[in-house]
């Protein structure tokens, strides 16, 4: 039996990805196995911190002394070998640390410590009463609060067998329950019962016939049996007494839907479908790590190659993952994947309460949810043997996440994919510059579907000059031939989205006499109006204050609203169209729990003629009643300082064209911009993707971006300007020195928010193509970041960074 246990600890100030050993002690030998959280005492101050097992073994280099691990924290493991191996994989990749890696997979429930109890076991001595429990016994411990004195004094106690810690185990008070029912007796004998009582005690005849007929082991819900054989609880209780069934705990799974969905069928595919469903089973069946690229215009039926092939892979005994970019803004994809796999379905996603994520984790780790449907982190789900990964709209930059590890889900799904021999599916109408540019390499299969499901066209796409409608009718939010287009189709009773592609009700305040801006005093970005709560916020921090009536700078009355929010476009879209019914969707109307559902469901039986919302109703919404789509502001976007503007605008633009006529009737498009001319704006128009690919891989082969290169953004932070600036040259310096001249080393600039929740940003960005070196150098620059962390200075590493503002 193994001695000792090689444990990563989790002290945040003194990461290592190397484990520490630890005795375990005689009591826990059968106990500890490796992927099991224990708590263990750390440092001189015997601090008791948590840790995961990695290894067990029964010899150490360490020549010490080993502590004793403290206990464990689960009775079985919560990782596999096939997640601890993606854990290092993605630390390395990451350049993030393995515990924290491993933290990332578990589901929230799990990741928060226990509530810990010490009580004493003896009566303890008015001294040690006073000392260690001044307020009464029990008390709380948590061990990262107390002072070290009192920890230590309290192991002294629990070693000489004086107190114990006991754990508030929220695992089991998460787990909701209910009563449950067996048959206590055979089938037979319970039908001779049900005999004798019949014409005495009806009902309780009945439910002995509805006894004699489960299965013998089977346990139901109470309330399922009363149900289904007709009696009440009080006819089951006197069952129970006189020893016909007997009554245990059974453990529910809250179910994180609330509506009910009908089933649906496989549709026939169409010529183009039929190619790639047979391309990926030929993948599934053969258990091939294969990748596809589906490259399928809006409306093409994506989903129902998505359906099919993961039919393929139950059919194959085998589990499916489906990744979307945020389940609440996709309710339509989660119900037609439940309406066609019912019960095997488990959806994963920040929106569950913590109870909720737990027991679809749960019911992923038995093995009971066989398809598995999550945003981002449901990359990292324990489903074993899967058989398809499928990955929709993988061009969403929600994708990767921007703390640490600050991983992409599709580079996860890659890694799964190979583990398991199984295709992964990336789907999108307009793919990543990445994932088409490694598709023509031959990396990923790409299997396009070109047309519209039922063959519909595609809508007509009309772009409006802002500047010319300027000039003719002055300043405001709708031209003229977007509004004679909307109000045709309230006539004809079909219903409009409008995006606008912004948040609040107006972006900024500004002083007409002295041009004075009110900003955020934590941030440097301007604070945005917001009518519903009549106050002015900053988006990034929070911070609130009210909104000025004379200007903070000059005393003048003058101070106005600029710029464009949705509560005001609606207030203006209300006074031109005063018989419209609207419905809006943006943060502010959908900040509670099932709003979006509850907006959309709304629009989908036509309660609303106009659907105004910002950039999240342009995904993977299909509603067939919808012919026209007005885009308010194309430009927003195209003008940050990001050399994504133009792919984010394309992809914007073409997905929310995409929502108009996918049924019958057909769709039809109005962009409004004040840069006509713009290649991003004009291929959006000729929904061209092929094109825009060809002319943004032009533009990043110029620029040398990527996907022509590959990029790691350092950032650095710190309250004090300086501090922040002074480590950014120390890491320029060290990169230099370590990495090849054929490295473009972009920096130190500040950001282009330099300032953040009082702390200043100062970025570096590398660019390389082959730095055999690179990932040394930024281990030490990790490693020697750990100190000045402590004195506020936060250095992070983000590799192929999605934002670069
Ligand atoms: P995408 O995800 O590619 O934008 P969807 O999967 O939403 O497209 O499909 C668009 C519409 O076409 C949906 O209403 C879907 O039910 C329908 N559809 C898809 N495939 C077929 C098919 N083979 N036959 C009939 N209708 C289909
Ligand atoms: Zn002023
Ligand atoms: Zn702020």
């Amino acid at each position: 039996m193994a001695q000792i246990g090689q444990i990563l600890v989790d002290v945040p100030t003194m990461q290592t990805n190397d484990p520490y050993s630890y005795a375990i002690p005689a009591e826990l030998e059968h106990q500890v196995q490796v992927g099991m959280r224990v708590i263990v005492p750390f440092g001189r101050g015997h601090r008791l911190v948590s840790g995961v097992v990695v290894g067990l073994s029964d010899v150490t280099s360490f020549d010490g002394k080993l502590k004793p691990i403290e206990t464990v924290l689960d009775l079985a493991p919560v990782l596999n070998t096939e997640l601890r191996q993606l854990a290092d994989w993605l630390a390395t990749e990451t350049y993030a640390f393995r515990i924290t890696c491993i933290q990332t997979m578990l589901p929230n429930l799990l990741k928060t410590q226990p509530k810990r109890q010490v009580q004493p076991t003896t009566t303890l001595t008015p001294g040690e009463m006073a000392t260690y429990f001044p307020e009464g016994a029990p008390r709380d411990f948590d061990a990262t609060k107390l002072d070290d004195a009192t920890v230590a004094g309290l192991l002294k106690l629990q070693r000489a067998g004086k107190v114990e810690v006991v754990y508030e185990v929220k695992d089991k008070a998460a787990a909701k329950t209910t009563t449950g029912i067996t048959p206590a007796l055979t089938s037979a004998k319970l039908q001779e019962i049900a005999g004798e009582v019949a014409k005495r005690a009806p009902k309780q005849a009945e439910l002995l016939a509805y006894l004699a007929q489960m299965s013998a082991n089977k346990v139901v819900a109470q309330a399922t049996v009363a149900k289904q054989a007709g009696v009440t609880p009080a006819v089951i209780a006197t069952a129970a007494d006189k020893g016909w069934l007997t009554k245990s705990t059974l453990e529910v799974y809250r179910d994180p839907f609330h509506q009910p969905v009908t089933p649906t069928q496989p549709l026939k595919l169409n010529s183009e479908q039929q190619v790639a469903v047979d391309r990926i089973t030929q993948a599934i069946d053969g258990q091939k790590s294969e990748n596809f690229l589906v490259e399928g215009v809006t409306g093409s039926g994506k989903t129902e190659v998505y359906l099919q092939s993961i039919a393929q892979a139950l059919q194959q005994g085998r589990t499916a993952l489906m990744l979307v970019p945020e389940i609440a803004l996709t309710p339509q994809m989660v119900n037609r994947v439940k309406a066609r796999f019912g019960q095997r379905v488990a959806v994963l996603h920040s929106g569950l309460s913590k109870g909720e994520q737990y027991d679809e984790w749960r019911r992923i780790d038995r093995g009971e949810a066989t398809v598995v449907v999550g945003a981002r982190s449901a990359v990292f789900a324990p489903v074993e043997n899967l058989g398809i990964i499928i990955m929709d709209e993988e061009h969403e930059s929600s994708y990767k996440q921007d703390e640490n590890p600050r991983y992409h889900a599709r580079d996860v799904a890659l890694w799964r994919g190979q583990y398991h021999h199984c295709p992964v599916v990336l789907g999108s109408a307009t793919p990543s510059l990445e994932t088409r540019a490694r598709a023509a390499k031959g990396l990923y299969t790409r299997l396009v579907l070109s047309k519209r499901a039922k063959a519909q066209p595609m809508p007509t796409v009309h772009i409006v000059d802002m500047r010319e409608q300027l000039k003719q009718q002055g300043d405001s939010d709708f031209s003229e031939p977007l509004m004679t287009a909307i109000q045709e189709r309230l006539d004809r009773h079909e219903q409009i989205v409008l995006m606008l592609n912004r948040r609040g009700y107006s972006s900024f305040v500004m002083c007409r006499d002295c041009g004075f801006v009110l900003k955020c005093p934590n941030c440097d970005i301007s604070l945005t109006l917001h009518m519903d709560t009549h106050s002015m916020k900053c988006h990034y921090c929070g911070h609130e204050e009210a909104i000025p009536h004379v200007c903070p700078n000059c005393h003048s009355k003058k101070i106005r609203y600029y710029g464009t929010g949705t509560q005001k476009v609606q207030q203006a879209l209300e006074k031109l169209l005063p018989t419209a019914r609207i419905l809006r969707m943006d943060v502010d109307s959908t900040r509670r729990k099932g709003a979006h559902e509850r907006i959309l469901r709304q629009f989908g039986e036509h309660k609303a003629d106009i659907l105004l919302g910002t950039q999240m109703i342009a995904k993977g919404l299909d509603f067939p009643n919808v012919t026209l789509v007005g885009v308010l502001n194309a430009d927003t976007a195209l003008g940050l300082p990001d050399f994504r503007a133009s792919e984010r605008t394309f992809q914007l633009l073409t997905q929310v064209s995409g929502r108009a006529g996918r049924a019958t009737k057909p769709g039809e498009v109005y962009i409004q911009t004040f840069n006509p001319d713009h290649y991003a704006i004009q291929l959006a128009q000729s929904q061209d993707y092929e094109r825009f690919f060809v002319t943004e891989m032009h533009m990043r082969h110029q620029g040398s971006y990527p996907p022509y290169y590959f990029a790691v953004q350092l950032t650095a932070s710190h309250e004090e300007e300086a501090v922040a600036a002074k480590a950014m040259y120390q890491i320029v310096d060290a990169l230099k020195q370590g990495l090849s001249k054929n490295a473009i080393i972009l920096g130190p600039t500040p950001k282009a928010i330099a300032r953040v929740k009082r702390k200043y940003y100062y970025q570096i960005v590398i660019k390389y193509k082959q730095e055999p070196q690179l990932r040394p150098v930024l281990e030490q620059i990790r490693q020697a970041a750990q100190v000045p962390a402590r004195h506020g200075l936060s250095v992070t590493i983000d590799s192929e960074p999605m934002n670069f503002m």
